[in-house]
């Protein structure tokens, strides 16, 4: 049966105007869609029972099942664990962060891009999650917490590449700026080009953020292989060309790792990259993993310092990730969507790499 979480907005009005009527029936059940997150029509009380049970025999709304939430870390972030229909599993995480909330959505069930810094990857490519699996995450979450959609922020930093998942997570970005502004709304890209630009199209658009990593070619290539399909300096151009709305940035991410990229010489490196955009870094000291190469370590607190210092006075305007949910292994890069221990012959090739 249809899914009418899988639909977007302008899917969901047709598919409904063939069964009900007057239209202010179809904003009704609109707004407990995509407003509410309502799990069954019968929650729907100021629709009528007839109606409810015609929506009922006719389609499904259905989200993934929260199998687990683990107990809140010192920061207050909660990881949620959900089960899809297929038997993949995917995360997202809840981070109370003062007046606001952030919520961290996964957009794929593994990685493709196989980033070698990162545990998503190591599960492979996984598939693409459909729109009410990214909108039962955040349902799931807002429901439980009761977070005001003003207060929130929404974050595709999760499991996955979303701009290889392009369509889905756009039909859940058109739901989600429903109650949430754009601007408060970010996705993170590992740099898949032609997903940017196409991005770049779209009347309303989340903020971009770009996971760069390393200040040059070959040291991106050795982190992320990607680069060689989408190489640095096009993707450098692609920002460049990327339109920003009035007082947004781009955000640039870069994983920190101890004795690779944080030196600062790497950051008087990084400062050059990124000269004349219109954006702040976002540092993210690794968050170390025992299935990561050993070589790979958070640096020291004097080292992130340093490196901060040094692109501050350049001009670079710099935050540092507190990295959220580290203790119950829900930070970034952790999110693998199972408890278990990893299977080995997924990370072996991955490993391989730094042999
Ligand atoms: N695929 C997207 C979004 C998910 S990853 C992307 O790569 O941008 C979200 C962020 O977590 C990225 O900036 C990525 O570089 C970072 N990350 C991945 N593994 C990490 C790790 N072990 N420690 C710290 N950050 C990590
Ligand atoms: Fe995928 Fe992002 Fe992890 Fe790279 S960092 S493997 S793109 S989830």
């Amino acid at each position: 049966m249809l899914n009418l979480y899988d639909l977007t907005p302008a899917q969901l009005e047709r598919a409904l105007t063939e069964i009900v009527s007057p239209p202010f029936r179809i904003r009704q059940i609109e707004e407990w869609l995509h407003v509410r997150g309502a799990d069954t029509f019968d929650s729907m009380t100021n629709l009528p029972r007839d109606l409810r049970t015609r929506l009922a025999e006719r389609f499904a709304i259905a989200f993934p099942q929260v199998v687990e939430v683990t107990p809140p870390a010192p920061d207050g972030s909660r990881k949620y664990l959900f089960s899809l229909p297929d038997a993949n599993r995917i995360e997202a995480v809840y981070m109370p962060m003062g007046e606001r909330t952030s919520v961290c959505l996964s957009s794929q069930a593994g990685c493709a891009v196989g980033c070698t810094f990162c545990v998503t990857g190591f599960f492979g490519a996984g598939r693409n999650l459909t729109p009410s699996e990214i909108l039962g995450q955040f349902f799931a979450i807002q429901r439980e917490h009761k977070i005001a959609f003003e207060q929130t922020n929404i974050v595709f930093m999760g499991m996955g590449e979303p701009l290889l998942n392009f369509e889905n997570v756009v039909a859940s970005l058109d739901v989600f700026f429903r109650s949430i502004a754009p601007k408060r709304i970010t996705l993170s890209t590992a740099g898949i080009i032609p997903g940017i630009d196409q991005l770049a199209t779209l009347p309303r658009r989340p903020n971009l953020a770009v996971s760069i990593n390393a200040p040059d070619r070959k040291r991106r290539e050795e982190i992320m292989p990607i680069t060689r399909k989408y190489p640095l300096d096009e993707l450098m151009m692609a920002l460049r060309r990327f339109p920003l709305e009035k007082g947004r940035d781009l955000t640039i991410e870069y994983v920190l790792l101890a004795g690779y990229n944080d030196s600062t010489a790497d950051a008087a490196q990084l400062a050059r990259l990124i000269r004349g955009l219109q954006c702040k870094v976002n540092a993210i000291p690794l968050n170390p993993d025992p299935k990561l190469p050993q070589w790979m370590l958070r640096p020291s607190e004097e080292a992130i310092d340093a490196f901060v210092e040094a692109l501050v006075e350049r001009g670079v305007r710099v935050t540092v990730r507190r990295s959220k949910g580290r203790d119950i292994a829900a930070a970034c890069g952790q999110l693998r969507g199972k408890s278990e221990p990893l299977p080995r012959h997924k990370s072996a090739p991955v490993h391989g790499r730094h042999a």
